[in-house]
Formats: structure tokens, C-alpha cells, sequence
């Protein structure tokens, strides 16, 4: 369901982030994305949501044509992707609620619907006892179960994850993996890039490795050690 042929991205500045990449990604697949920084692992991860479009290739996601798809009609797509980020990204000044309610009131959903799936969703991140909190109130780890509710409220078919660990302690990260195999196994699609080797070792995935721009393996339960 998720398909490029020969995508490559190069940059204004004419550095080539990805090179010839070629992949497929079933349906409730999870799959990590490895690789040193500077490799092309955000590049490889903003092509999927259309934050940028690839120079060359053929990018399918469902039944978008992300080449052909015109910048009006991303957000159809966007219904069926959802993102979380390292740095969480929530809206300041909406509490918790607010927060997963903005991302079903942007599409439209109606005011009943999003009160009833804000409080489901809290429940599955288990935090609903914080829908009327304010991020700051919040730790990292809360912030990101926050950051994942907002990203599953509509229920996308693909959940993406830009190193959803990055900025959280050891144990806190777990839960967060944990949290994200929760879903994976409601038949979600996880594409986590990431170079938290412990993470990548103990839970084993797919594992993409790329390495300046080229997709240098494809495994079904890779292993990974990042020199840093
Ligand atoms: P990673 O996520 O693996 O750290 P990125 O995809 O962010 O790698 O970057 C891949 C390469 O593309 C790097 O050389 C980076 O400096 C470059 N790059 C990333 N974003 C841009 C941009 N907006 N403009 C120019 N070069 C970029
Ligand atoms: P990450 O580590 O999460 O990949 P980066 O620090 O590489 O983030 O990049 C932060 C932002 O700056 C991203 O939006 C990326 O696209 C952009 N960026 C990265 N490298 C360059 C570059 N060489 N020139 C311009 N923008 C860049």
C-alpha cells in the first residue's frame, strides 16, 4: 500500500538527500528507519506526508499518486497519514483535548463525534485524566502520548514517527514503544525513523538502513548499531 520506485530527492542546494529508492510497504507492516545523521531519513519520511516532493520517482500511498497529487488535495491524504515528531509539536496554548480536537475540527468532523473519539483516544494513550492540561504541565513522555493521540484521532491508515524517542529517558521511550506496537497491532502501518539502536535491538522490525541517500538494506528483523 505504500510504494516508491526510483525516488530521489535533491535539495535547492543541489545536495542529493535520497537516491533511486525503491521499497514497498504492506498494510500493518512496522518498519524502523535507520541511519546516521545527515543519511536521509527525514527526507525519506517528509515525501510520504508530502511535506516535500521527490525530484524523480514514483511515490503511491493507498490510491495517491504523490507526484500527481496537487498541493489542494493534500490534505486528503493527509487523513490517512498520521505524524508524531521528535520535539512533539503540540499547540501551546490548547490544552490536551484541545489539542486532538483541533486535528478532527481542521477535516470537518462533527462536534459530537470528536467529544466522543478525544476521549477514546486519550483512553488508548492513557491520559485521560489529563484532557484539561496544558502541555507545559505535561512531561516529555506525556507530551508525546498527547502528540500520538492527535496523530491516530482520525484514524489513519499510517502512523509516521520522526524519531519519536529522541528527546525521552530510556524507560519513557519504551512506553512510547510500546505504545506505538499497541497500535501497530490494531492494523495500523508504523514507519519509525530513528537511531535508537537499543529501541531498533530489543523490539525487533523491518529494518530500512540508509546511508548517505541510498537505501543500503531492507530486513525482516534487522539489528542496528549507530556509532554515535
Ligand atoms: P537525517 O534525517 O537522516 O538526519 P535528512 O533527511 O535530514 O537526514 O538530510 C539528508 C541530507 O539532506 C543532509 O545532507 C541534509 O543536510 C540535507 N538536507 C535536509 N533538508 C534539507 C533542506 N531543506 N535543504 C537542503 N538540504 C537539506
Ligand atoms: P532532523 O535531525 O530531525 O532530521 P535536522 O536538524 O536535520 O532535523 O533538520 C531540521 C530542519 O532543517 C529540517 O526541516 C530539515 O529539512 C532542514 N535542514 C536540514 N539540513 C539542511 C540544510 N543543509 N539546509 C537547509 N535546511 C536543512
Amino acid at each position: 500500500m505504500i510504494r516508491m520506485v526510483d525516488v530521489s530527492k535533491t535539495y535547492d542546494n543541489d545536495v542529493q538527500a535520497l537516491k533511486d529508492v525503491n521499497v514497498e510497504i504492506d498494510q500493518g507492516d512496522f518498519v524502523y528507519v535507520v541511519g546516521p545523521s545527515g543519511a536521509g531519513k527525514s527526507t525519506f519520511i517528509k515525501l510520504l506526508y508530502r511535506e516535500l516532493r521527490a525530484t524523480k520517482g514514483l511515490i503511491m500511498i493507498d490510491e495517491f499518486d504523490l507526484m500527481k497529487l496537487k498541493d489542494r488535495e493534500v490534505p486528503f491524504l493527509r487523513r490517512t497519514i498520521g505524524v508524531v515528531f521528535q520535539d512533539f509539536k503540540l499547540l501551546t496554548r490548547l490544552t490536551v483535548a484541545e489539542n486532538i480536537a483541533y486535528a478532527m475540527e481542521v477535516i470537518e468532523k462533527d462536534p459530537e463525534e470528536i467529544k466522543q473519539r478525544v476521549t477514546e483516544v486519550l483512553n488508548e494513550v492513557g491520559l485521560a485524566d489529563k484532557a484539561a492540561r496544558f502541555p507545559s504541565e505535561l512531561s516529555g513522555g506525556e507530551q508525546q502520548r498527547v502528540a500520538i493521540a492527535r496523530a491516530i484521532a482520525n484514524s489513519p491508515h499510517i502512523l509516521i514517527a520522526d524519531e519519536p524517542t529522541g528527546n525521552l529517558d530510556p524507560n519513557t521511550a519504551e512506553e512510547i514503544m510500546a505504545l506505538l506496537e499497541e497500535i501497530n497491532h490494531k492494523g495500523t502501518t508504523v514507519i519509525m525513523a530513528t537511531h535508537n539502536d537499543q529501541i531498533v535491538n530489543s523490539h525487533p522490525h523491518r529494518l530500512l538502513e540508509i546511508n548517505n541517500g541510498t537505501l543500503i538494506r531492507d530486513e525482516k528483523e534487522g539489528t542496528y548499531e549507530n556509532e554515535g
